[in-house]
C-alpha cells in the first residue's frame, strides 16, 4: 500500500530528476533508496554522462547504497523511482536484496522506449524471483511522474529511442 511517506520520497525523486532537465530527451529519471527513514542513496540516470549503459538510476542508486551502508545485502530497503525499473534494475534490485521497490509511472503511462522487451514486464520477474519478501507497487504519483517522459503516442526520433 502507497503511504504518505512514500509520496514525500517520491516528490523528492520527482524534484531530483527534473535537475536534469524537463525535456524527456534529458533522461529525467530518478532513484532513491531508504532504509529505515534514512536515505542510503539517490542518483539520476547518467547513461550519456558516463558513457555507460548500465548507468541507470536504480543501479546508481544500488552502487551507491551498498558503500554507504557497509554492506551490499539491503533487505528491509525501500527502492523509489520515478519511472517502473526495467529488468537490468529489476534483477538489480533482486540481487541486492531490496525489500520494496515503488515506482511512479508505470510502463503503459510512458513511450515504449523506456523498457527493453515487448511484453516481458519486471513485475513478472518480481513474482519469479525466489524472494518471498520482496514487494514491487507502482502508481505512486504516476500522473507527475508521467509527465517527465515521452508518452505512449508521442513520436520519438528514433536516435533517441535507447532500446532499438
Ligand atoms: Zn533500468
Amino acid at each position: 500500500m502507497i503511504t504518505e511517506d512514500d509520496c514525500a520520497w517520491m516528490r523528492e525523486a520527482i524534484a531530483l530528476a527534473r535537475q536534469k532537465g524537463t525535456d524527456p530527451a534529458d533522461t529525467p529519471i530518478a532513484a532513491i533508496i531508504v532504509l529505515d527513514g534514512r536515505r542510503l542513496a539517490a542518483s539520476v540516470n547518467q547513461t550519456e554522462e558516463l558513457k555507460d549503459a548500465t548507468a541507470h538510476a536504480e543501479v546508481m542508486a544500488i552502487r551507491s547504497a551498498g558503500p554507504e551502508y557497509g554492506d551490499m545485502d539491503l533487505r528491509g530497503a525501500t527502492l523509489y523511482s520515478t519511472l517502473q525499473p526495467c529488468g537490468m534494475c529489476t534483477m538489480a534490485s533482486i540481487w541486492a536484496k531490496i525489500g520494496r521497490i515503488v515506482f511512479g509511472a508505470g510502463r503503459h503511462d510512458v513511450h515504449s522506449m523506456y523498457f527493453e522487451d515487448r511484453h516481458l514486464d519486471s513485475m513478472d520477474f518480481i513474482r519469479d524471483a525466489w524472494r518471498e519478501d520482496l514487494v514491487i507497487e507502482g502508481d505512486c504519483l504516476a500522473e507527475d511522474c508521467a509527465r517527465l517522459y515521452y508518452r505512449p503516442g508521442d513520436d520519438v526520433p528514433s536516435e533517441e529511442q535507447g532500446n532499438i
